[in-house]
């Protein structure tokens, strides 16, 4: 298994609502935070918010690639 830590991820994860962002940007494009983690685990990709079970979860209103879990 690869050692936990930022290395190596190509995402930082966005603490108040979860979005994978590029690793490069400053502010989250889905809420305009700016408050965001490399440290994160685990991807959930959203398709049909509607119909998915952990985005309920998560609290994840829109489509997108999200980190299950931000610290
Ligand atoms: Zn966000």
């Amino acid at each position: 298994m690869a050692p936990r830590g930022a290395r190596g991820k190509p995402f930082r994860a966005c603490r108040k609502c979860k979005s994978l962002i590029p690793k490069n940007a400053v502010r989250c494009p889905v809420c305009g935070s700016t408050d965001i983690s490399d440290d994160w685990d685990g991807i959930v990709i959203v398709i049909d918010v509607e119909k998915s079970e952990i985005a309920k979860k998560l609290e994840i209103t829109k489509p997108g690639r999200y980190a299950i879990k931000v610290r």
